[in-house]
């Protein structure tokens, strides 16, 4: 497979820095609990966590969306639910990529129910355009074309997800 680097390992790290910042500054003081969907978003999460300077805790998600893997179809199986009770708790979603926006919403709609204090999404990536649904993402890394991306988390059919950088695979 050919690829072609799209936001470099210096530049992810120059905005999960700025994120960082701007979410320290904003849950001052709060009780903080950072919640990753698997698998794509761990490489966002442990990057953005260490710039993030308030103490929180973590907690995973993994889902399945249904479907062909590039695409969303927006129905989402939980594989696995959080560990930790969320009601109370000031609640922020770490994503790696928003596409269609199907399965944040679908998530977002099963965390509200749980009484979180508040709960907001961040994500290194985002799409602009393609969201079938409307979506308030609060803290959004990039911005990028509709291509299919791959590496810092990110997979084609498993693989890949190590790349320290976010590539556009092109197809042969
Ligand atoms: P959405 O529901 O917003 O369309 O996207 C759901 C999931 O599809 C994302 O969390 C991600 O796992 C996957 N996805 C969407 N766009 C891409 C992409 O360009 N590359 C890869 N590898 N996965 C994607």
């Amino acid at each position: 497979m050919k690829y072609r680097t799209l936001v470099s390992a210096e530049q992810i790290e120059a905005r999960l820095a700025e994120m960082g910042a701007e979410i320290t500054a904003d849950y001052a003081g709060q009780d903080l609990l950072l919640i990753a969907v698997l698998k794509g978003a761990f490489m966002t999460l442990a990057d953005l966590a260490r710039h993030i300077e308030v103490p929180l805790d973590m907690d995973f998600m993994a889902v399945s969306s249904y479907g062909d893997a590039t695409k969303s179809s927006g129905v989402v199986r939980i594989l696995k639910d959080l560990d930790t009770e969320i009601s109370g708790r000031h609640v922020l979603i770490v994503e790696d990529i928003v596409d269609s926006g199907l399965t944040l919403s679908y998530l977002r709609r099963n965390l509200e129910v749980r009484g979180p204090a508040s709960l907001e999404i961040a994500t290194l990536l985002l799409k602009p355009g393609l969201q079938k649904v409307p979506l308030d993402v609060k803290y959004i890394g990039f911005e990028i074309p509709p291509d299919f991306v791959i590496g810092y988390g990110l997979d084609y059919y498993g693989q890949y997800r190590n790349l320290p950088y976010v590539a556009v695979l092109e197809e042969e």
